[in-house]
């Protein structure tokens, strides 16, 4: 039987009014599991007017106290954690192991989000003129929106709604309308937790929703996670609407490994972050570039065997390594790319374009086999473009120099790293690369929760970066107040210049 979702507003899930339903599928045996509603103007108009009316009180409320509502939601979520990993698996197609990593990632930010009475304090600085005395504090945006991918659909708006919520926001979520159930059932654990009715709003939908929100003149910031057409286009009309905006978009990850490395290590971590989650990652390695051709030969027949050995299935089997992909349009997509990599020129060391499972009682999910090019090079649309899949690209690079441009010059710049047991080549790697996360012998670095996140060039829109610091600079604004006091042994006349320190 088909499940038909609702939004979630006002505190209550709400049935979608109208009309339009997108399908929400089971990757794992490819088929549909439920309709989820596809907000209207309006539906989206009642979810703001929702949070609206909610945040004023919300952000009266001590900080303090506003941090025990999101310790208890953090509780309500880890005692459930089990069912929210599989129904996240279940739309979304990832493991189970990776669905609870998704789940403790994002809650990783709301634990941060709890010092919020420690993030918040302002400055003060005492006597800077005759009794007069400075001082800066921070105060919320009032409704904030969040506008997120199907790859992580418990991190994301865990990321975004933690901070946001912690310094007296109001949040509207509009989830992937891929994978909205675990947003869904975040909502009804906030509500448990004790956040009052609105302060969280879930409105399910598409392009229409997302335009909804970036033009409603109450809507002051807007957080969006995905592809890069679709962060520059967000980013661009909220601020032509006047709005905050912090838009993070694709990668394309490169994973440089020095002659010296220690090569079962680096291939260990390739197969891990080119594979895991079926390259739906953006922090996924897709491209290997191995210094010196004796480095890439090793490299290429060591991972060629551990690719091929990859067991690919059904993501609630537990000896699943890697699952199906999102839809059956994801595994079009990738076929082409796997096409038009041959087509251009480049090496298919391991073809992974067919169904494993094809013929078996899985054979109508959405599963791709693992693919590892070799001799790729930058003028090809493999390289170019995110395939956001299980493919891999080797790049060989002549010496550390060229090792060093590919990443630096290319359009994204989310994430990099290096596998190298030489301190001075890892430091000038650090400080040269032009992208805006590093990674020494850490494939995937992720920054953790009180540092920030984010990628340069295409790979991010906007001067501030996701959690840690940046998110409370995001979610405020500061207001700056110069005080003085009737102070009756002073007495002043009216000066027509502007005042300075004499
Ligand atoms: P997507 O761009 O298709 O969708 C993201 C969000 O935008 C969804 O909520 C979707 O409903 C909405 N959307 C889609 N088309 C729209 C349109 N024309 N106008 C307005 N809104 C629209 O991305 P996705 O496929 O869900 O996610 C995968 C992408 O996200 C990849 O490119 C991946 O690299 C990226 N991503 C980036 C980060 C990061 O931090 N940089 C993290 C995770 C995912």
């Amino acid at each position: 039987m088909i499940r038909e979702l609702t939004h979630y507003i006002g505190g209550k899930p709400v049935a979608g009014t109208s009309g339009q339903f997108g399908p929400v599928y089971d990757p794992s045996a490819g088929q549909e599991q439920a309709r989820v509603p596809l907000a209207s103007r309006a539906e989206v108009a009642d979810a703001v007017a929702a949070a609206a009316a909610a945040q004023p009180a919300w952000a009266r409320l001590n900080p303090q106290r506003r941090a025990r509502v999101l310790a208890r939601f953090i509780e309500l979520v880890r005692a459930e954690k089990d069912s929210l990993a599989r129904l996240l698996a279940s739309e979304h197609g990832k493991t189970i192991p990776d669905a609870h990593g998704d789940i403790e990632r994002g809650l990783d930010v709301m634990e941060f989000a709890t010092g919020i009475p420690h993030l918040l304090k302002g400055e003060y600085s005492d006597a800077v003129g005759t009794g007069i005395d400075v001082y800066s504090m921070r105060q919320p945006l009032g409704v904030v929106a969040g506008i997120t991918p199907f790859n992580f659909p418990a991190m994301i708006p865990l990321w975004k709604a933690g901070p946001a919520l912690a310094c007296g926001n109001a949040f509207v979520l509009k989830p992937s309308e891929r994978d909205p159930s675990v947003p869904l059932r975040l909502a009804e654990l906030f509500e448990e937790a004790g956040l009052p009715p609105g302060v969280f709003s879930v409105v399910n939908g598409d392009k229409i929703a997302v335009d909804a929100l970036l033009t409603d003149p109450r809507i002051q910031a807007v957080g969006f996670v995905g592809s890069s057409d679709i962060a520059q286009y967000v980013y661009a009309t909220a601020a032509a609407h006047g709005k905050r905006a912090q838009c993070f978009g694709g990668a394309k990850n490169h994973l440089v490994i020095m002659p010296d490395a220690d090569l079962d290590q680096a291939v260990e971590a390739l197969v891990g972050a080119g594979y895991g989650s079926a390259g739906e990652r953006c922090m996924a390695i897709s491209v290997a570039v191995p210094v010196g051709e004796a480095t890439a030969d090793a490299l290429v027949e060591r991972l060629a065997e551990r690719v091929r050995a990859l067991r690919i299935g059904p993501s609630f089997d537990e000896a699943t390594e890697v699952g199906p992909l999102v839809s059956a349009a994801a595994v079009a997509r990738v076929r082409d790319y796997i096409r038009s990599g041959v087509d251009e020129g480049a090496r298919l060391v391991v073809d992974g374009h067919e169904n494993p499972l094809a013929g078996t009682e899985h054979g109508h999910g959405f599963y791709l086999g693992a693919s590892l090019f070799d001799r790729v090079t930058p003028a090809m649309r493999i390289y170019r473009e995110e395939i956001f899949g299980p493919v891999v690209s080797v790049v060989r690079a002549a010496d550390y120099e060229e090792a060093l441009q590919l990443p630096s010059q290319h359009e994204y710049g989310n994430g990099v790293a290096i596998f190298t047991r030489d301190g001075s080549i890892a430091r000038d790697f650090t400080h040269r690369v032009n992208t805006g996360m590093v990674g020494v012998n850490v494939p995937i670095p992720v920054p953790i929760a009180y540092h920030t996140f984010g990628g340069w060039k295409r790979s991010g829109f906007g001067d501030l970066n996701q959690h840690g610091p940046d998110s409370i600079r995001f979610y405020t604004k500061t207001k700056t107040v110069t005080s003085r006091w009737p102070d009756v042994s002073v007495r002043e006349q009216a000066s027509f210049v502007i005042p300075t320190m004499k």
